[in-house]
């Protein structure tokens, strides 16, 4: 599919439908029109806010540019590529009407994949270094940015943060919509969804990771081989290296199943000394065995534990990820310290918060479903772990199995509470589990569990916020709960 359109069509008046009037699909209708393709953009909603959007978005344009809303299922005729957002599921009717039309389907990634330029001083658009997984995504690829800054590259981290990929292809080139002025970046660090993969079908990074693995967003891929199979695209055509987990037996299939270019490796990373090969850790020294002249004997020394934050398992292994993907691009092991040091973590992943008592209380409030919870609490003992809101369709008994041993107590708020305070009867009968009131919301609900888990914990303790859930039943986003969360410690020594 998709190839009756050549790899860069052109655009002049080319007939293209936009699914979805949303940040990204405004941000690829803009460009495409700027291309001079004819552009409609669809969607299922009509509310006067997306009437206000849709004026906005087409009013500096005379012709060439329409918005139908109300009706996001019907293909408009005479379309030749539908362009569509992320979150629109594979199962709309709009891609089985293109698919029935041969009209192929590309996604905001894939447009941009298409739409690079080459870069004055290679000749060559500059090459991503691409990172998916269920967690850890967003913290490895600004890790990943810093060393390639420490490198002395004009990069972003790019993709579900800061500059979208759409932004970040077209900066610096003089007919960009993102305005001209800017340098072209030289190398990318891209965060990809398992969505944004599936529609990007001849993506070829230059070298990609798949941090790990685990059920998410199995709703909108339908089951967890068509969600494992989405992130696997990420290794296709690769040309030096595919980076995997070397704790997660998946990532390792993933890469065995893809078709990469000749001579790209599979890298391995972990937390125990490296094979060859590998990225590992020997004595509190991140250490890289792949990268170097012969690696039977040699192994480079890149950096340390104490160079990365915050300094918790999962983070380290983050770290080894961005490192192995900096090494492969050609990054010298300095500049990987220097970059990692350099790294700050974004707020509410595994922030610090205070210290009261002897009590050390952490924000990890993205922790929004239980592997990302899992990392956390792997990483502190003993602990008063809060924990609950909205389950989205996750289970709860692995997490508690494995928490089971480190945990003081636990408190629940939320919703799904129930599932959480079950899986803890059955694999943590002794520890004791205290549930906030229900119906309260915001700072007067977090006040109340900030107080509880006083009570509940002694000096040496950690107080743990990483519900291991969504948020939205209580409060207005993951954000909004970790503030609440850091408000309410504060409020304790005052
Ligand atoms: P993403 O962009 O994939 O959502 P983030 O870097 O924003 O990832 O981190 C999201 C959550 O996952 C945080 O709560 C963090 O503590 C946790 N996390 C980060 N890295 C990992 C990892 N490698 N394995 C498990 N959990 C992780």
């Amino acid at each position: 599919m998709g190839e009756r359109l050549s790899t860069t069509p052109n655009w002049a008046g080319l007939p293209v439908t936009v699914a979805g009037l949303g940040v990204s699909g405004i941000s690829a209708a803009r460009v495409l029109r700027e291309l001079g393709a004819e552009v409609t953009v669809v969607d299922g909603g009509d509310s006067p806010a997306l009437r206000a959007r849709a004026a906005e978005l087409t009013a500096p344009y005379t012709s060439g540019f329409q918005v139908r809303l109300g009706d996001g299922d019907t293909l408009p005729e005479g379309t030749r590529l539908v362009v569509t957002s992320p979150g629109w599921p594979p199962s709309s009717p709009l891609f089985a009407a293109a698919d029935a039309a041969g009209v192929p389907v590309w996604g905001d990634v894939e447009l941009a994949w298409r739409l690079r330029r080459p870069l004055p001083a290679t000749g060559e658009p500059a090459p991503w270094l691409a990172v998916t997984g269920t967690n850890g995504k967003t913290t490895t690829v600004q890790m990943l940015a810093s060393i390639l800054t420490a490198a002395g590259k004009h990069t972003a981290a790019v993709g579900n943060v800061g500059v979208s990929v759409l932004d970040a292809v077209l900066a610096g080139f003089d007919d960009s919509a993102a305005g001209s002025g800017e340098q072209p970046y030289d190398v990318l660090a891209v965060e990809l969804s398992s969505y944004q993969l599936h529609w990007a079908p001849s993506l070829r990074p230059h070298s990609s990771a798949v941090l790990n693995l685990a059920p998410d967003h199995l709703d909108w891929h339908g089951s967890m081989a068509a969600y494992g199979a989405d992130k696997g695209r990420i290794y296709q055509g690769n040309q030096v290296a595919c980076v995997y987990n070397l704790a997660d037996p998946a990532t390792e299939e993933l890469v065995r199943e893809a078709d990469v270019e000749e001579g790209c490796r599979a890298i391995g990373f972990g937390l125990d000394a490296p094979a060859i090969s590998q990225f590992g850790v020997v004595d509190g020294l991140l250490v890289d065995r792949a990268f170097v002249p012969d690696r039977a004997k040699n192994a480079a020394e890149i950096g340390s534990v104490g160079d990365v934050e915050p300094p918790a398992p999962h983070n380290i292994a983050n770290a080894l990820a961005a490192a192995a993907l900096a090494r492969a691009y050609g990054v010298d092991a300095k500049a990987v310290r220097e970059g990692l040091r350099a790294f700050r973590p974004d707020a509410h992943r595994i922030a610090f918060v205070a210290e009261v008592d002897g009590v050390r209380w952490i924000d990890d409030s993205k922790a929004t479903n239980p592997h990302a919870a899992a990392a956390s609490l792997a990483a502190y003992e003993p602990i008063v772990w809060i924990a609950g809101g909205l389950a989205k369709g996750a289970t709860f008994d692995e997490l508690a199995k494995g928490a089971a041993a480190r945990l003081r107590a636990a408190v629940l708020i939320g919703e799904d509470r129930a599932l959480i305070r079950a899986a803890l009867a059955r694999h943590a009968p002794d520890v004791p589990v205290i549930e906030a009131a229900e119906g309260q919301t915001g700072a007067v609900a977090m006040a109340e569990v900030v107080r509880t888990a006083r009570g509940l914990a002694r000096s040496g303790d950690t107080v743990l916020l990483a519900p291991a859930c969504a948020s939205m039943d209580m409060f207005t986003n993951y954000g909004e709960r970790g503030d609440l969360f850091a408000e309410a410690v504060r409020g304790l020594t005052d």
